[in-house]
């Protein structure tokens, strides 16, 4: 299939089978025209209607005939040209019989018979008319011979030296040209229904080259793609056969498009299509499936490793520089690749394989090679396909909040809620923070996911105080990059106002490496929420920034710490005098700070004890209560709450 030459102005579809059509009918009909002219030129002698015309122009009839015959079985093209010497050469002979038998054999006798004879073929004039794929070339000639008869049949019935004229002959032709007139009326109308045909099926040739058509390069999209890629399964699997998919993106496109203006990028884009146009070979097919990414497969591979020798011709082409705006271009492209059967065996899987493979060469420095290598580009994959369906997850009704109380060490009351995040993927099910909250942070997506969090948590709380009455406190997770936006402060403000929640009852979380994002910004806009009433902790601490002078210099009101430390409090093989002389550090600078400290990742009653015992007030962890919907929080606030165990119970009487 050479899906991959460029459509041109004739598409071959309807107009195509339709010639051949005709050619298959014509090539079985032109034999019984040969036959007529040799039985006619044959019986005329014995019959005893030979004329002197019949006898020499019936032979060459047949033997034209004969000839246009074999032409059309032969030539496959030739149907044009065999249709207009059959219709010129039919209405010359016609004419010239006519012109014959009135002017010049005058006084035969058999003149009607003759007429009748000859005269049967005249509607094969109209009729071939109508094939001619030119529908104005059709409709002159028809027109031209029936003017044409009439012209002689006019010069028959009023030449004033005509003696032989007869009425019989006048009466004959009066008749010949009304038949003629109808058949030309039909012919004209034919004419113009096929002329209506044909447009409208160009029409809608057009509009589906164009729905499976890139525009800009004319190479098939996406669509087409996936249509060619799934049929080039189907014939790899039943041949058995390797096929591969090369992902082919442009290093640095976006860059360089902004750099030398749009207009110039379409055509370096024109300039490279056209290119991989020509260098790829008959068989293979390649598709441009969005801005500078291409799709290249490649056919009947006998060892994986081809594919990548496919690649690397590829960007050996591509090293001759373009030239656009009168200035040359350098692209270089880099190239990932998947094979069925080995990396996947649907088209899906092929193109995220070949697609992850691509996005390794880019990490490794672009202008390369990959073939995709499964476990490694798994991983990359799932971050890629979670980066991309983070940005639907908010609009999809796939993240929502649970709450984790934090309890206080002394009187076990559950006063403070943590909000944490959770995603629920359509096909990867529970997707945990962990993983995509730094993906998140990457893309710039946190921004508008955390202020999506800080108004639902806000509203939550508010329903909560609402429903019970308590003072209760939520806290939300911030991310550095959200925070280090400029309207920061202003969404914090816009959150409670919205839901109507007094500052004390929001407590932000923010991590220690936000201080790396300048301390003065970091430093004036901590100040402004702390003015506005709004709790500050540091969370994770011991785990980020090492200085603990911004402890001292930031307006920050609780510290937790990092749940790795509680967890090596009880564990002998991690060394649990270092997390205890580092505990018994962080309650010391806090209790001097005047700070509240939060034990996070509490498991135990031992670790609940030895906590407080080292000065910590408050306590996180599964040994409380794991993460909940709003709904069982608000079973857990209810006093005498079942959720609540009495051992847990009996530690704070
Ligand atoms: P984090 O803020 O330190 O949240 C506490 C994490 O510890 C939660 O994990 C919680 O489920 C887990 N945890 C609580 N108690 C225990 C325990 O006893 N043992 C153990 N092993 N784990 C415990 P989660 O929900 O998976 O969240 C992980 C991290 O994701 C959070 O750590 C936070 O950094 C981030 N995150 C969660 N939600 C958000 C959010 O809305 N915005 C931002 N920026 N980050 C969030
Ligand atoms: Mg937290
Ligand atoms: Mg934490």
């Amino acid at each position: 299939m050479v899906a991959a030459t460029k459509p041109t102005s004739n598409p071959p579809g309807a107009e195509a089978s339709y010639a051949a059509r005709w050619q298959r009918t014509l090539v079985l009909a032109l034999p019984f025209g040969v036959l007529a002219f040799v039985a006619g030129w044959a019986l005329d002698g014995p019959s005893g209607q030979a004329t002197t015309f019949d006898a020499l122009v019936y032979p060459v009839m047949a033997i034209v005939l004969l000839a246009l015959h074999v032409v059309l079985a032969v030539r496959r093209d030739a149907l044009t040209f065999v249709v207009l010497t059959i219709v010129g050469g039919t209405s010359v002979f016609l004419l010239s019989k006519l012109v014959f038998l009135l002017f010049l054999d005058m006084g035969s006798a058999q003149v009607q018979a003759e007429l009748t004879e000859s005269f049967f073929w005249v509607p094969i004039i109209y009729l071939l008319s109508f094939v001619l794929p030119h529908v104005r070339l059709g409709r002159q000639i028809s027109v031209a011979f029936t003017a044409s008869i009439l012209l002689v049949t006019l010069a028959y019935a009023f030449a004033p030296d005509l003696p032989a004229r007869s009425l019989g002959v006048v009466s004959a032709l009066i008749q010949l040209n009304l038949a003629n007139g109808v058949l030309l009326a039909l012919t004209q109308a034919f004419i113009g229904f096929k002329e209506a045909y044909v447009r409208t099926q160009a029409r809608v040739e057009t509009a589906e080259r164009f729905a499976s058509m890139d525009p800009l390069t004319e190479l098939p999209n996406r669509f087409a793609l996936q249509g060619r890629l799934t049929s080039a399964l189907a014939e790899a699997q039943a041949s058995g056969e390797r096929l591969g998919v090369l992902f082919i993106d442009v290093d640095g496109f976006k860059v360089l498009n902004d750099t030398i203006g749009h207009e110039a990028g379409d055509e370096l884009l024109r300039q490279l299509a056209d290119r991989l146009r020509r260098v790829v070979r008959k068989d293979d097919f390649i598709a441009r499936i969005s801005g500078d990414e291409f799709v290249l497969l490649v056919a009947g591979l006998d060892e994986p490793q081809v594919a990548a020798f496919v690649a690397q011709k590829l960007q050996a082409d591509l090293v001759a520089p373009f030239h656009v705006l009168d200035q040359a271009f350098r692209v270089t492209v880099s190239i990932g690749i998947s094979v069925f059967p080995d990396d996947a065996a649907d088209p899906e899987g092929l193109l995220r394989h070949a697609d992850s493979a691509m996005y390794r060469v880019k990490r490794s420095g672009k202008n390369g090679v990959q073939q995709y290598r499964g476990e490694t580009d798994a991983h990359l994959e799932r971050q890629r396909a979670l980066e991309r369906d983070l940005r639907s997850a908010l609009q999809g009704d796939q993240m929502s909040l649970v709450y984790q109380p934090l309890h206080d060490l002394h009187t076990g009351e559950a006063r403070k809620f943590e909000a944490l995040l959770r995603w629920s993927h359509p096909t990867w099910g529970h997707v945990s923070p962990t993983e995509f909250v730094p993906l998140a942070e990457q893309s710039g997506q946190i921004v508008q996911l955390g202020t999506w969090v800080l108004n639902q948590a806000c509203k939550q709380v508010r329903t909560w105080q609402r429903t019970t009455h308590d003072r209760i406190q939520v806290c939300v997770n911030v991310s550095p990059l959200q925070f280090a936006q400029p309207s920061f402060y202003d969404s914090v403000v816009a959150a409670l106002e919205n839901h109507g929640l007094m500052p004390e009852a929001l407590e932000l979380e923010l991590t220690e490496n936000i201080v790396l994002h300048g301390v003065d910004h970091v430093a004036s806009t901590l100040d402004r929420l702390r003015r506005l009433g709004v709790g500050l902790a540091i969370d994770d601490f011991g785990t980020g920034y090492s200085s603990l002078a911004y402890l001292r210099d930031l307006p920050i009101d609780t510290i937790k710490i990092d749940r790795s430390f509680v967890k090596d409090l009880g564990s002998p093989r991690k060394g649990p005098q270092f997390a205890l002389a580092l505990v018994e550090a962080i309650t010391g600078i806090a209790r001097y700070l005047d700070l509240s400290v939060v034990a996070e990742g509490i498991e135990s009653r031992a670790q609940v004890e030895l906590l407080k015992s080292l000065g910590c007030h408050l306590g996180q962890g599964f040994y409380f209560a794991q993460p909940m919907t709003p709904e069982l929080v608000e079973l857990y606030l209810r006093p005498g709450d079942p959720l609540r165990t009495d051992e847990r119970a009996a530690l704070f009487n």
